[in-house]
């Protein structure tokens, strides 16, 4: 467990302290009084501590996360105590160590994840004007069990010298003009499950598949890797187009992506869809445990979280979009410019979740 702040001594300790000492001065025979005084001390120390702190499980981790909780810290004097991993590994340690879960947030990236902490019933919902006032509708649970706090676009790349008319949504895709062209990764992959779970809450289950279809048909390679190497597929020439988040580019633009940043003049981009329901966007999110011991600290997390400094942190740290409306952009965000977003509320993207895995099994997309 990593504890980002030391310990500092609170004013009534040190008072406490003063009165245990001061009980020991003047009855120094009363063996009773100072055992009852040191129980006292013992407690209330247990008490402050438990009050003062708030535990983080977390699948995210990017360089400016310790600066980032620290200032919660020293505008709260809450201790962060953070514990990273992979999101199934998190969601089995917390499922193990049950109702005894030191757990107050779970962190993780996409909506299909955080609905599947909800749907496992780890989550409790959160009661927040602020956290409501804050963060778009789309972007949280109706009930309040998880929130949005960073954002990001799955869209469309490109090679500019060989593509001359590129897909303007994501129904292109699927065109037969593209065949042999398209490169995405694997249907297990939740973000591909997310943008197929759209196509479902947004045109029905059948017209879904039949866009999967083509999709699947377009394919320039058998689906492999992540984003990032959808991406470096363009630049090595084996995929014209492909789909990718937008972070995955943004970042190649800011900081040295190997095989990657360099060549990315090569590389165009489209925000599907802009003259029908807006570009496919998802979260990272967090939500707070069903058993936290320290649920009211985990309430001013979330909501610092939400706050404009803590926004361009947990944002830039990783090339998202903020989730609060007016926060500025990084610089290699700024750099993709504006988009329509789709508005479809994103718990729609874990209902139909199940739906679009039957969908890829049944066409053969692995
Ligand atoms: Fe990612």
């Amino acid at each position: 467990m990593t504890q980002l702040v030391r310990f500092k001594i609170k004013p009534e300790l040190v008072e406490l302290f003063l009165t245990i000492k001061g009980t020991i001065m003047s009855r120094k025979s009363s063996f009773i009084s100072l055992f009852a005084g040191l129980l006292a001390a013992n407690l209330t120390v247990g008490a402050a501590l438990a009050d003062g702190e708030v535990n983080i499980y977390s699948s995210r981790h990017y360089d400016t996360d310790e600066r980032l909780y620290s200032d919660f810290t020293k505008q709260t004097g809450i201790k962060v105590n953070l514990i990273e991993g992979k999101i199934n590994e998190l969601i089995e340690r917390l499922k193990a160590e049950g109702v005894n879960s030191p757990a107050d947030v779970m962190i993780t990236t996409d909506a299909g994840r955080l609905f599947k902490l909800q749907d496992d019933d780890l989550l409790q919902k959160t009661e927040s004007a602020m956290l409501n006032e804050r963060v778009p509708a789309a972007l949280r649970h109706p009930e309040g069990y998880w929130f949005g706090i960073s954002k990001r676009a799955r869209v469309i790349f490109y090679n500019k010298e060989t593509i001359a008319n590129p897909p303007a949504t994501y129904a292109d895709l699927a065109d037969p003009q593209y065949k042999g062209l398209v490169c995405a990764r694997s249907s297990s992959n939740i973000y591909m499950l997310s943008l197929l779970a759209s196509q479902i809450a947004n045109n029905g289950a059948d017209a879904a598949k039949t866009w999967a279809t083509g999709l699947l048909a377009n394919f320039a390679r058998a689906p492999q890797g992540g984003d990032t190497d959808q991406l470096r597929g363009i630049v090595s020439g084996e995929c014209d187009i492909a789909v990718a988040n937008t972070y995955y580019f943004a970042r190649a633009l800011r900081k040295d992506v190997s095989n990657l940043s360099g060549s990315t003049d090569k590389i165009g981009w489209v925000f599907p869809d802009q003259d029908g329901s807006g570009t496919h966007v998802n979260v990272s999110g967090a939500g707070i445990t069903k058993t936290a011991p320290n649920a009211e600290n985990a309430v001013k997390l979330l909501e610092y979280l939400t706050s404009e400094s803590a926004q361009n942190y947990f944002a830039a740290g990783n090339d998202e979009y903020p989730v609060v409306e007016g926060v500025a952009l990084s610089s290699s965000v700024q750099q993709l410019g504006t988009f329509k977003e789709d508005d479809l509320g994103l718990e729609k993207l874990g209902i139909n979740q199940a739906g679009a895995q039957k969908i890829y099994n049944e066409i053969g997309y692995k």
